[in-house]
């Protein structure tokens, strides 16, 4: 239950460590890292990176990694910039300040994919280290809050902003461990959530922020397939409360041919395994991915990213589902590999960085163009809109520019 808390603090700086005191802790706060399997070293070094100044102003005091590990990067005391903004909620201002900045702590949740899902290592160190920030300051479950619920219009965390239930859930939960009334045996696994959830009745219920477009990405359908089930609906007039007819809506890319079979190709595009079992026609809910763990030779399967991303890169590989013989892990670096990238877009090579900043890295060496290399990770980096893969180059850890290097 017990995560591991490594202490990696920000050198002081105007834009990421301030120094400020926070004037009192009225409220823990939670964000996403906008960044699908990120590290949080590789966020933390991000945040450690705006001391150069040209990248603007940002940080937290936790980030809470996908095997459940957690960094914290500003002391308990210390202001983060983490939740500023030009507006805030009417409650926020009520219950924070006009600058919650200066009385709120900050965390950091990596996660899986663009739809914010979390590991439930992720999900449930992230519980534990909240309710310990609450019982320090003498908070309660009321004093948790959301980077959107304290800005409004934020959608972070991505996950928990576009699933209230689930939000609702964590806060319960967190009460409940306040209170001692919870069972610390039994962690939430986060394979039972859904991203969007129905009533009995088949309909989805609008929130605030709410489009046809978010709800199709959600869904993994057609924005016209929504507009069909729901002819009286203004899709470019939502308005919060209205109940959207999501229920019986078939995957626009599922296959016709009901048969699975691994050596269908599938959603290439996404990095959640869920996604893409739901593409090839496949059951995603926890129990066939434990088979399918299985019979792809992964042993004690718990949903953990790392698992996840291994059985998404068998499976598209279409590799034979016998059992074989674990290869040895090439793992004298002691960095863990969390899947393979196969090197695209390029005309020869892709360069190797030493920081994740095209314009600032020295070169380690290149990769040739269809080659594979293991990765550790994606961070933003700097100077590359579509971040960098983390990769693993002789044991050390180095950086590629996202786009020339596609998840299998
Ligand atoms: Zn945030």
């Amino acid at each position: 239950m017990a995560y591991k808390l490594t202490q990696d603090l920000l050198t002081p700086n105007p834009y990421s460590r301030p120094k400020d005191k926070l004037k009192s802790v009225k409220a823990v706060v939670l964000h996403w890292t906008a960044n699908p399997l990120s590290s949080a070293k590789g966020n933390r070094n991000f945040f450690e990176n705006r001391k150069s100044g040209n990248s603007g102003y940002g940080s937290a005091h936790y980030i809470v990694d996908l095997d459940g590990s957690v960094i914290q990067c500003l002391p308990d005391n210390e202001v983060g910039y983490h939740v500023g903004s030009h507006v805030y909620t009417s409650h926020a201002l009520n219950r924070l300040s006009s600058y919650p900045n200066n009385c709120t702590i900050g965390i950091e949740m990596t996660h899986t994919d663009w739809e914010g899902r979390f590991t439930s290592d992720t999900y449930n160190s992230t519980l534990e280290l909240a309710v310990k920030l609450l019982k320090k300051y003498g908070l309660d479950e009321n004093d948790l809050w959301l980077h959107h619920t304290v800005v409004g219009w934020k959608d972070c965390a991505r996950w928990f902003v576009n699933n209230n239930s689930e939000w609702i859930k964590f806060k319960t939960k967190a009460g409940e461990m306040l209170r001692g009334k919870a069972n610390l045996n039994k962690e939430v696994d986060t394979k039972d959530m859904e991203y969007v959830s129905a009533d009995k009745d088949g309909y989805y219920t609008i929130k605030n922020g709410d489009t046809f477009w978010g709800l199709s990405q959600a869904l993994n359908v057609d924005v016209k397939t929504i507009e069909k089930l729901n002819p009286k609906l203004d899709a470019k007039n939502l308005k919060v409360g209205q109940k959207v007819k999501v229920k019986d809506i078939k995957p626009a890319s599922k296959p016709s041919a009901p048969s699975p079979s691994p050596s269908k190709k599938g959603d290439m595009k996404t990095t959640s395994i869920v996604t893409y079992l739901q593409s090839i026609g496949e059951n995603s809910n926890f129990s066939n991915r434990e088979k399918l763990a299985a019979k792809y030779g992964i042993k004690g399967y718990k949903g953990t990213a790392s698992q996840n991303t291994k059985l998404l890169s068998l499976m598209r590989k279409g590799s034979s589902p016998v059992p074989s013989k674990p290869k040895a892990p090439a793992k004298s670096s002691g960095i863990k590999s969390i899947g393979k990238v196969k090197i695209v877009g390029v005309t020869n090579a892709a360069i190797i960085q030493d920081v994740p900043d095209r314009r600032a890295s020295k070169s380690l060496g290149s990769i040739a163009k269809g080659a594979t290399i293991e990765i550790s990770g994606s961070v933003k980096g700097k100077n590359n809109t579509r971040g960098y893969w983390e990769v693993i180059y002789k044991g050390k850890r180095a950086y590629i520019s996202a786009q020339f290097g596609k998840l299998i």
